[in-house]
This record gives structure tokens, C-alpha cells and sequence, in this order.
């Protein structure tokens, strides 16, 4: 039984991304959403899977399976704008299809669910940036963090600008903002985590979807909680955490809970076996 217990998690995740793939399937009669979505959801639930069975590199391979799929398949062989601007424009064209579909599950209601898994396990910007060496926040956090407020405002002006000047051929230039928009969240995000020594620098104060993401993953099903019977207070679990979340506080408005990325850093170093 507690065999079957610890499989849970991977389970529900298996379970939540199959109902999306055949739900989607079968509404748009398009068999693309069974592979894309079942895709997605094995390699999250390899992934824990990975992770229960202690294997060190569970989650960069779950990442890189995932971010890998979605920035060379989807958004450079099948030219789809993934990212908040492909969002807009989707949303403004009335097309419910990939990036509108995708945003919707990982990132607007999925994180009802799974929190912020998509910035832990599939994000291809963080996939890149947390090869970098600073996988623990040299420093405090500054506080800068409303300039995704600016980077997701400059976004929509930009796409709508789009619609409004009725310029034609909106799609070939959302491949283009595909392309130089990655490689300028790159640039950046490589750039801001040598200066602040801080891999996720970028994701802290920049990136857009985190206007979505955080007051989403604050409802969030699955999350990481303390035992407090077995917690000591060593602390390990704050030094070892990329988002700098005070994991030992269960309640949902615990410091920086909404930036838990569920990384399992702190699980894996817990001496107690609290978390
Ligand atoms: S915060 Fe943004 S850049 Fe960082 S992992 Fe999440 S979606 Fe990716
Ligand atoms: S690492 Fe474990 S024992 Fe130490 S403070 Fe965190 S939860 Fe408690
Ligand atoms: S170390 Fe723990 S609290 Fe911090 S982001 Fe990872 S899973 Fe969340």
C-alpha cells in the first residue's frame, strides 16, 4: 500500500494529461492533442517517477524532454508562436489551437493542479538557464519583481499594435517574434544570472508568465508541505531552494510560495524526511 502511495503523484499527473489529450482529441477531432498531451504527461511522470526512485537527474531530463519537444517541434518545425505573444495573438484571432491551448492547461488552469511544474519540468528558457552555475540565489532577493508587469503589458501593446495597424501577415511575423524573443529571453536570462548570481534570476523579475502563473499556483493541488513533528529547523531546505520559498510555513501565503517551481530540491536534502 504505501508502495502504491508514493506513485500517487505520478499517477495523478498521468492521469490529468491523459483526460486533457482524449478530451481534446475527440473535441477537435484532431489526434495531434493525444500525442502532444500524452507526450507531455509521460515524460512528467517518468520524471517523478525518476525522482521517487532517488535518481539525481529526474527532473533536467524531464525538462529537457519536454522544453526540447516544445522549442525545436513545435515552435521551430510547426512555426508556433509558444510564447505570450502567440497567446495574444491566438486569443485575438478566436483560434483555439496550440498556444492557446497550451497556455490554458500549463499555465492559466493546470496550476490549479501542479503549481508552477511548468517552470520546474518543461520550460525551455529554464532549461537552458539552470545549466548555469548558480543554482542557488547568491543573495537576497531584490525587489524588481513588477517588472513582469512591464515585459507582460509590452507584450499584449505589441500584438494588439499587430491587429489594430492591420498589418497582413501576422503569422510570419509571430515566427519571427518566436525566434528573436527567445533568443532575447536567453540573452537576458543568461545575462541578469551571472550579474545577480542567480539562475532564475529571469524568472524571479522578468518573465511575463508569471503574472499568470503565481496567483494560479497559490490554489495549487499539489505542493510541497513540512511534517512538523519531524522538522528541526536546520534550515537546509531554505539554502537549497532556487526561489528562495520558506517551505517549513504549510500555509498558502507562506514567503514566496508562488515561485515554488516544485524542483524537490528541498525534499531531497531534508536530513528529517519533513517534506
Ligand atoms: S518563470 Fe517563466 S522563464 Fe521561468 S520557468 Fe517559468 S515560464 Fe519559464
Ligand atoms: S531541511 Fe527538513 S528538517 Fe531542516 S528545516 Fe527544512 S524541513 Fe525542517
Ligand atoms: S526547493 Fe522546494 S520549495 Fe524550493 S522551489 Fe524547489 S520544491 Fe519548491
Amino acid at each position: 500500500m504505501k508502495q502504491f502511495r508514493q506513485y500517487l503523484q505520478p499517477l495523478i499527473i498521468l492521469i490529468v494529461f491523459e483526460a486533457v489529450a482524449v478530451t481534446l482529441w475527440l473535441t477537435k477531432n484532431n489526434i495531434f492533442y493525444l500525442f502532444n498531451f500524452s507526450y507531455i504527461g509521460l515524460s512528467i511522470s517518468l520524471g517523478l517517477f525518476l525522482f521517487i526512485n532517488k535518481y539525481k537527474y529526474a527532473r533536467r531530463i524531464v525538462q529537457l524532454l519536454v522544453g526540447l519537444y516544445m522549442l525545436v517541434y513545435l515552435g521551430l518545425i510547426c512555426r508556433e508562436n509558444m510564447q505570450i505573444e502567440g497567446f495574444w495573438y491566438y486569443l485575438f484571432t478566436g483560434v483555439f489551437e496550440a498556444a492557446t491551448i497550451h497556455y490554458a492547461v500549463a499555465k492559466i488552469f493546470g496550476p490549479l493542479v501542479f503549481g508552477r511544474g511548468w517552470c520546474g519540468y518543461a520550460c525551455w528558457t529554464a532549461m537552458v538557464l539552470d545549466f548555469l552555475p548558480y543554482k542557488v540565489p547568491a543573495h537576497p532577493r531584490k525587489k524588481i519583481g513588477w517588472i513582469r508587469y512591464i515585459t507582460f503589458a509590452l507584450s499584449l501593446i505589441f500584438v494588439s499594435a499587430l491587429f489594430l495597424a492591420k498589418v497582413g501577415n501576422i503569422e510570419r511575423i509571430m515566427f519571427w517574434a518566436f525566434i528573436i524573443g527567445n533568443i532575447a529571453y536567453y540573452g537576458i536570462g543568461i545575462a541578469l544570472a551571472f550579474a545577480l548570481k542567480d539562475n532564475r534570476a529571469f524568472c524571479k523579475y522578468i518573465c511575463p508568465i508569471t503574472v499568470f502563473l503565481k496567483p494560479m499556483s497559490y490554489f495549487s493541488l499539489i505542493r510541497i508541505k513540512c511534517d512538523k513533528d519531524k522538522c528541526v529547523g536546520c534550515g537546509k531546505c531554505k539554502r537549497v531552494c532556487p526561489m528562495d520559498v520558506d517551505v517549513t510555513d504549510n500555509s498558502r501565503s507562506r514567503k514566496n510560495g508562488t515561485e515554488c517551481i516544485l524542483c524537490m530540491e528541498c525534499v531531497r536534502n531534508c536530513p528529517k524526511e519533513a517534506l
